[in-house]
């Protein structure tokens, strides 16, 4: 079947349940006259998107969904992400929201035959960022790039939301912004180096680097994590002389932990955890930290230039004429280095929430004050409600819904990892829909009343409405 096949099948099944059901909820109007937004979804990335399918599905229709990069270059998948497969099992579903020919497997056979999927090892990283594409034309999921959301003010009754195009008011607003859009970039504490006033030589891994200009060069890489070794390996196969990597640790992490939450029971259930419970599964899940896939590390041990350094992690970056690196053990010299130490989850760095950022709940406030200084990047994660509300005092608040990386303690990797995001978007969008109608019940009871439609007229058991005799 071609892919032009698959998708008039997918809109076809899609017609089948429906979709989109008839939008629901009341129309209403702003301070300034104009239509209320029911919900904005920040971010069209893959959970941005899905968030918005769901929402759909859940006849919530009058939303937007804004991302501030072009086309194709929302998220990883295009732009940072350098591994040539994913890391997931091919397998794996959830941008479909359970429709069977707007899986990846119904894509992959549509594009490259039904052999090519039953050979196939890992999913090819484009031939993901191709997919969600195609899943968001096909259900016709109406993304609107190259606009950024710059502020959101909290009042009772609506969100004031300023974008780079133009300013309007939204009942509910879904923070999908991505793992960075949790809080920041993470770099490490060094002696001397301040990354905002780094040099043209240092690099984040989520920065865009011409991996040609590394040809011939010693590149140096903090950290041993997947984005570390697929940067090595972009930069070795870019013709990089040397590649060099540094490790605190003595060894890999040999067991992807989370990996095992993967499935129903624990993707249901995890939420419904008190606070203890949430607390003692992800502190110890992030503390065992991840495994680079064997895929990556064997990418990187094919070209003889790689090397690890375990047990020595960097204290110092220095750049003048020579680009320096202090380690706990040496110095080296490099022409270019690439932090590869992830992100920072600390949502009150996000510009987007200043006015807010102050009253959010965090975990700080229901753990000890032992454990918040054990582990005090989890104790800044949002504390949110059951639909990805956050919580606190200020009015308003549960009107923000974070669907990124940031929900991951209240809730488990529902909005984050591929496996968990079908469970996670329905749950958000259910949620939505519900706090929705509770808002409009009073309208929703009068509707109720007024509602006449004459299910008998065809019959002669038929009376008119005048004519009615109570029960
Ligand atoms: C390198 C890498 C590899 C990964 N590989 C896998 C994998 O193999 N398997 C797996 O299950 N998971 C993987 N993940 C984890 C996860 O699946 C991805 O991070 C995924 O992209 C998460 O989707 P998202 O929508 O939350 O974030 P993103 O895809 O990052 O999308 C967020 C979007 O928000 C937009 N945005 C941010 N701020 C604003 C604003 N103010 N206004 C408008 N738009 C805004 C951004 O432009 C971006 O497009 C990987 C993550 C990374 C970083």
């Amino acid at each position: 079947m071609s892919l032009d096949k698959l998708s008039s099948l997918a809109r076809h099944e899609l017609a089948q349940l429906n979709f989109p059901p008839a939008n629901w909820v009341p129309p209403s109007s702003g301070p300034d006259g104009r239509p209320l937004l029911d919900a904005l979804v920040v971010g069209g990335g893959m959970c941005g998107q899905t968030a918005a399918f769901a929402l759909m599905r859940e006849g919530v229709r009058n939303i937007r969904c804004l991302d501030r990069e072009p086309r194709g270059r929302e998220g990883p998948w295009a732009t940072y992400a350098r591994m040539e497969i994913l890391r997931s099992p091919k397998h794996l579903t959830g941008p479909d929201l359970g429709v069977a020919a707007l899986t990846y497997r119904a894509w992959h056979e549509a594009k490259y035959g039904l052999d090519h999927w039953e050979k196939l090892h890992k999913i090819a990283r484009l031939d993901w960022a191709a997919y969600l594409l195609w899943v968001r034309d096909t259900a016709g999921i109406p993304v609107e790039n190259d606009v950024e959301v710059v502020s959101l003010n909290l009042k009772k009754e609506f969100i004031e939301v300023k974008t780079t195009t133009s300013s309007f008011h939204a009942k509910k607003v879904v923070l999908a912004l991505g793992r960075e859009g949790s809080g920041a970039l993470r770099w490490p504490e060094f002696e001397t180096f301040n990354p905002d006033n780094r040099g043209a030589r240092v690099f984040h891994s989520a920065d865009d680097i011409d991996f040609k200009a590394l040809k011939g060069k010693r590149v140096g890489i903090l950290g041993a994590g997947s984005s570390a070794f697929d940067n090595a390996g972009e930069a070795l196969e870019a013709g990089a002389a040397e590649v060099t990597m540094f490790a605190r640790r003595p060894q890999l992490p040999q067991v992807n932990k989370s990996k095992w939450t993967a499935f129903a029971g624990f993707q249901h259930g995890y939420a419904a955890l008190d606070d203890a419970s949430r607390w003692r599964f992800y502190t110890y899940i992030f503390s065992e930290q991840v495994p680079p896939p064997y895929e990556s590390v064997l990418r990187c041990e094919k070209n003889k230039g790689f090397s690890i350094r375990f047990s020595e992690g960097w204290k110092d970056i220095e750049e003048d004429d020579e680009l320096r690196i202090t380690t706990s053990k040496a110095r080296y010299i490099f022409d270019a280095v690439i932090v590869c130490t992830g992100f920072d989850v600390n949502l009150m760095d996000r510009p987007e929430i200043t006015t807010f950022r102050d009253v959010i709940d965090t975990w700080r406030s229901h753990i000890s004050t032992e454990e918040a200084e054990k582990f005090p990047e989890e104790a800044r994660f949002p504390y949110l409600g059951d639909a990805f509300q956050l919580q606190g005092k200020a009015g308003g608040l549960q009107r923000v819904h974070v669907f990124n990386w940031g929900c991951t303690l209240s809730h488990g990797a529902l909005a984050g990892d591929i496996p968990g995001i079908e469970i996670g978007a329905n749950r958000l969008a259910q949620g939505i829909a519900r706090d929705l109608f509770l808002e409009d019940a009073d309208l929703h009871y009068r509707k109720l009343l007024a509602h006449n439609e004459d299910e008998l007229k065809p019959t002669q058991y038929f009376v008119s409405l005048s004519s009615r005799r109570p029960a």
